[in-house]
């Protein structure tokens, strides 16, 4: 498994997988998650729906998966990352949980290429240095596991991001 970065925006990514950003309702939202609901239509929308009816929303650090709609990817999981709050509220652990969830159900839908927006940098406020460290270390853990998985890519947005990830990722092999 390999990991690559990319600077742009994720509903246009080419893979079986990309991860949402979402929150706990899995109604929609601003950010990475109210573009995918826009450009992946509805049918992401009804899924999201039918899963918040049966099991009653998702809570942190966990992560369902839906259909991508009208996406060039395959399936969008919806994972929810920790709100910031001042590293007190166990945000490490919660956002190593998503990048872990979402690899998992990856594997377990035979994907092959998965891309992660950077979780919880947006509205939810997690300092972008720490996350990036989070994500980093947590999908370079899941490369030693029995994966099927044969890349990541992470997704940044913003400039800020990108160049973060480029330290972390060119720092250290
Ligand atoms: P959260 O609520 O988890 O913080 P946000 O969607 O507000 O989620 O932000 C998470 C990250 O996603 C931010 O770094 C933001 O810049 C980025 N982002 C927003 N839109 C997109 C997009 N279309 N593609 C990739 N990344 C995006």
């Amino acid at each position: 498994m390999t990991i690559e970065l990319t600077k742009g925006d994720i509903t246009e990514m080419c893979v079986d997988v990309i991860v949402n950003a979402a929150n706990s309702s899995l109604l929609g939202g601003g950010g990475v998650d109210g573009a995918i609901h826009r450009k992946g239509g509805k049918a992401i929308l009804e899924e999201c729906t039918a899963i918040r009816n049966r099991q009653g929303g998702c809570p942190t650090g966990e992560a369902v998966y839906t259909t991508a709609g009208n996406l060039p990817a395959r399936y969008v999981i919806h994972t929810v990352g920790p709100v910031w709050n001042n590293g007190k509220s166990n945000e490490a652990a919660l956002l190593a949980s998503c990048y872990r969830n979402s690899l998992r159900i990856a594997d377990s839908l035979g994907a092959k290429t998965v891309a992660f927006p950077n979780i919880s940098t947006g509205i939810y406020g997690y300092p972008k240095q720490e996350a990036a460290q989070v994500a980093v270390q947590t999908v370079r853990d899941y490369q030693n596991t029995d994966t099927a998985v044969e890349k990541v890519f992470f997704v940044c947005l913003d400039e800020e991001n990108y160049r973060i990830y480029d330290q972390l990722l060119n720092r250290t092999k």
